[in-house]
């Protein structure tokens, strides 16, 4: 049996590990010499760490520094071909699966259409197809994989990797781990996809170093991963950034939502509503369906109906959102998802509102931006799950 003070100083290694490993990931390129300046260990232990991490092949050695007046040193940097991750993002009518190197770049992607009518069985079915055709890419190419990992449109847990309920999928616990995990054999990770953006935001994009801000992923609905004091906050259940579902209207403006409440922030901010605005402006005059992109389309021509549209869903964004912002004091805010295709049309009257609506002390410290992935959020967010486990657990990695 290990002794209690061995287990200690086990801990106390994997605590350090990934401690340097984060480090190199954030600042790279780093020496020795750095990593020991900036985690106050000593140059004997960050040597012995960095050797641990060399040999698990997570980062390597990039060249010489010879600028400065010191001796030449060897500069570590993560190897992005430490092993590969497929993330995989399953929307209302399409599957999209991305396979990245340990940095986030993009190696292999691909999008299905799937039919919201069909079963659970067959869509998961379709997701299986794509995976194996990742995996088959790994094979050939010599890429060991990392793990696989869902971004999944609801409630999570995370111990079982099982979705607990996915509204607009109409799902109730699924194991999405015990089913892949059986067909693939690879680690699985599972996810909410706001949760998943905002990670990927804070290792590959716009929020790098940043220990609190907030993700907006807003599509059908608006979901919020709220990054704080440097982490995820989750809440008691889990539950925590279900901001879509929080009132901002009072009577007698409200309209009916999907939850089944009346006035719900998302009635009046998701890609539904500006296509809704639009549908009242045109009137008769509307001829055929209207989707996102042909309102996109319209606004680049200058349409004012569709500016306009897509303005004041913006401002109702906005008027949400300056209450996040009053009550987490957040550094940014970001804006992505599938709204991200009017992301440029948008921004401009979400920023406008969210000054006009909180405190004028607050909001001139929060930054309203948009995601550094778009409509790519989640899926990229996918992968960045996997990266972000490895960067706590470097001892725990397997490779497939
Ligand atoms: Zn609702």
């Amino acid at each position: 049996m290990k002794s209690a003070n061995t287990a200690g100083q086990a801990f106390v290694r994997e605590v350090n590990l990934s401690l340097v490993l984060r480090l190199i990931h954030t600042e790279a390129p780093l020496s020795r010499a750095q990593l020991a300046a900036r985690t106050g260990l000593n140059k004997s232990t960050v040597s012995s760490l960095v050797e641990d991490l060399l040999d698990r092949n997570l980062i390597h050695e990039t060249g010489v520094n010879s600028t400065g007046t010191g001796r030449p040193a060897m500069l570590l940097e993560i190897n992005p071909q430490a092993g590969a991750i497929i993330g995989v993002e399953l929307g209302v009518d399409f599957i999209a699966i991305v396979l990245t190197d340990f940095v986030g770049r993009i190696l292999l992607r691909k999008n299905v259409a799937a039919d919201p009518a069909a079963s659970q069985e067959k869509t998961l079915d379709q997701a299986l197809q794509l995976i194996n055709e990742a995996i088959c890419f790994c094979h050939d190419n010599g890429h060991q994989i990392f793990g696989l990992s869902f971004a999944i449109p609801g409630t999570v847990e995370l111990n079982e990797g099982l979705l607990i309920f996915a509204p607009n999928l109409n799902w109730h616990n699924t194991p999405i781990r015990k089913i892949f995990s059986g067909q693939t054999g690879l680690k699985v990770f599972i996810e909410n996809d706001a949760n998943a953006a905002a990670i990927a935001e804070h290792l590959f994009g716009v929020a790098q170093e940043l220990n609190d801000f907030i993700f907006v992923f807003a599509g059908v609905g608006l979901g919020g991963g709220l990054f704080l004091n440097g982490q995820l906050y989750r809440g008691r259940g889990g539950y925590a950034g279900e901001i879509g579902h929080t009132s901002i209207m009072a009577e007698p403006f409200q309209l009916p939502c999907r939850c089944g409440n009346l006035g719900c922030w998302e009635t009046y901010a998701s890609q539904e509503s500006i296509i809704r605005r639009m549908k009242l402006r045109l009137g008769d005059k509307q001829n055929g369906s209207l989707s996102i992109s042909l309102i996109k389309q319209a606004a680049v021509r200058g349409d004012e109906n569709a500016i306009e549209s897509i303005a004041e869903a913006g401002t109702a964004m906005g008027i949400g959102l300056a209450g996040l912002v009053n009550t987490f004091n957040p550094e940014k805010v970001i804006i992505g998802g599938p709204i991200s295709v009017v992301g440029e049309y948008l921004l401009p009257s979400i920023q406008k509102s969210v000054s006009k609506y909180s405190m004028a002390e607050i909001a001139v410290q929060t930054e309203v931006c948009l995601s550094e992935f778009g409509a790519d959020a989640s899926l990229i967010g996918a992968a960045a799950i996997v990266v972000d486990d490895i960067l706590r657990n470097p001892t725990h990695i397997v490779r497939r």
